[in-house]
């Protein structure tokens, strides 16, 4: 397959009832009043960007009502907002937004997943779940091998699911495990490609409003990628 069968494949996922139900109910009967009268995606997320980039960021699940509601990842919320805004700084977007399909956001050099395609309930999903979704993200990894030089990890969960997902398609992984921090980074070998894995806090609006996550902080590891 292709990431375009990949994603084709994911959008009609349904191996989580928990997940199925709720991403299904939100957009049914739970949609946030300012997106009353909005069509929801109410699928797992497919990925976006660009097939074949040197570049991988791996996001944890998508929120209820920005990707449930828009069908592209991190689109639609504030978590977005942060994340495409710094890509744009970087040079991967052609604008700081991405509010829905058909916006005009392009992205070069760049490919945007997560860990778990489905919205869950209060952003959290289980470890069943994590698991559950793992072999699309053993999927992902090997789609990109070719071209992959680098990954972004948001948070400890795209971080370990990441490694895991490494280890699970027969790429080498440092021992012990590296552990996940703000700018943490790992050596991965895919065959005898070196894949550089780094670390940011999630874009999460709790880390932002916090000032856990600044702007240059975030900027600083998308300028090694
Ligand atoms: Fe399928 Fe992943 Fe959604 Fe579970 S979270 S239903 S495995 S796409």
């Amino acid at each position: 397959d292709d990431v375009d069968q990949l994603d084709a494949r994911i959008s009609v996922c349904r191996a989580c009832p928990r997940l199925v139900k709720w991403r299904e109910d939100v957009a049914r009967t739970g949609r946030r009043a300012s997106f009353a009268d909005q069509p929801y995606w109410g699928r797992p997320g497919p990925g976006v960007g660009e097939p074949n980039a040197p570049v991988l960021v791996v996001g944890l699940a998508p929120a209820a009502n920005g990707t449930n509601r828009t069908g592209r990842m991190f689109t639609g919320d504030r978590a977005g907002d942060w994340l495409y805004a710094a890509l744009h700084r970087a040079g991967y977007a052609n604008q700081p937004t991405s509010v829905a399909s058909g916006d005009g956001l392009e992205l070069r050099g760049i490919r945007i997943v997560a860990t778990v395609r489905c919205a869950p309930p209060a952003n959290k999903p289980t470890t069943l779940e994590r698991d559950t979704c793992g072999p699309w993200l053993d999927r992902d990894l090997q789609l990109a091998e070719p071209t992959l030089r680098s990954i972004l990890a948001l948070g400890s969960l795209a971080w370990n699911a990441t490694i895991t997902a490494a280890r699970r398609i027969g790429w080498q992984v440092p021992r012990p495990k590296p552990k996940f921090g703000h700018g943490a980074t790992a050596t991965l070998l895919a065959g005898d490609r070196p894949v550089q894995l780094f670390g940011s806090y999630h874009v999460s609006q709790q880390n932002t409003f916090t000032g856990k996550l600044t702007e240059s902080m975030l900027d600083d590891v998308i300028r090694r990628l």
